[in-house]
């Protein structure tokens, strides 16, 4: 196994000292530093080419990242309505679904229609920073940037017997992508969808219900997608929520529901801590993360 270290540290901006240091190289939108030294030109609208060989030591990073689970609450198939449900139930699913609206406007920014603009005066796009998730560009809260280290850092770990590269990742967008009175946790950026031509969701709308995934008899959710189960586990384990489990079977999907606080261990690093991005490095570029529209 080739050294992953590389002189003076490792890649990994979360072990550098300075805040300012790791707040350069993630508000870089134009490029993505993967050695020191070296920088991989972006396309504004692309995302990064792949490469297989980043340097990351997940063993060492992974001792900073809680483990946690996501919070109920913000569950969907907590807050949504069942059929013949009884008026007590809808009640209490309704008052889910506004502390659910509440909590990610005030975590995350108010995103117009849902919540009050009393219950955070910034909007999600302007709490959102560019990053790289397994090689690829992608606009996120940054309040979750360390949550996909994490999560990333344990693909490395536990999934290299199932070896899996991603083509696309989406993350924030701007159009909120439900029909049905619910929020996208992509309009919050708390959400992303890796490679939706290969990982369907057979309970949205036709364009994905019709994947030939879809239309087959099987015994698992997880056969339904090329993405690995031990993906899935991975995300798991930080706080992200597979909307896999849900009954749309959203298996390119994931959504970090868990406590934005508790991501990494107390008194662990400056790394992942809100970075000092003005205004103009939190706004949203049209269009971009909204390629998989009309899926939640
Ligand atoms: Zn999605």
């Amino acid at each position: 196994m080739k050294s992953r270290c590389m002189p003076g540290g490792s890649f990994w901006p979360r072990f550098l000292p300075s805040i300012a240091v790791w707040s350069i190289l993630v508000v870089s939108a134009s490029s993505y530093s993967q050695q020191a030294g070296e920088r991989v030109e972006v396309p504004e609208d692309g995302e990064v080419a792949a490469d297989p060989e980043i340097d990351t030591q997940p063993e060492e990073y992974l001792s900073e990242c809680n483990e946690q689970e996501p919070q109920d609450f913000l569950i969907r198939s907590n807050f949504v309505p069942i059929p013949n449900m009884t008026d007590e139930e809808r009640e209490i699913r309704r008052r889910r679904h506004q502390e659910s609206i509440r909590y990610r406007t005030e975590h995350y920014g108010y995103f117009e229609g849902f919540g009050h603009p009393s219950m955070n005066e910034t909007t999600p796009a302007q709490n959102a920073e560019t990053t790289t998730f397994m090689g690829h560009r992608v606009r996120v809260n940054r309040q979750i940037i360390p949550a996909l280290r994490c999560v990333e850092a344990e693909i490395e770990r536990s999934c290299a017997h199932v070896p899996y590269q991603p083509e696309r990742v989406t993350g924030l967008r701007t159009r909120n992508t439900y029909h049905t009175g619910e929020v996208s946790n992509h309009v919050y950026g708390i959400a992303i969808d890796i490679d939706s031509h290969r990982n369907t969701c057979c309970r949205c709308v036709a364009r994905w219900r019709d994947h030939p995934l879809c239309q087959i008899e099987v015994d698992s959710i997880f056969e339904r997608m090329a993405m690995p189960e031990c993906w899935v586990h991975a995300f798991e384990r930080y706080g992200f929520y597979w909307l896999g489990w849900d009954q749309l079977q959203d298996t390119m999907h994931f959504e970090f529901l868990g406590d934005p606080d508790r991501i990494l261990r107390e008194g662990s690093m400056t790394f992942g801590q809100p970075s000092e991005v003005g205004p103009a490095n939190g706004t949203v570029q049209p269009g971009l993360g909204d390629r998989a529209e009309d899926e939640p």
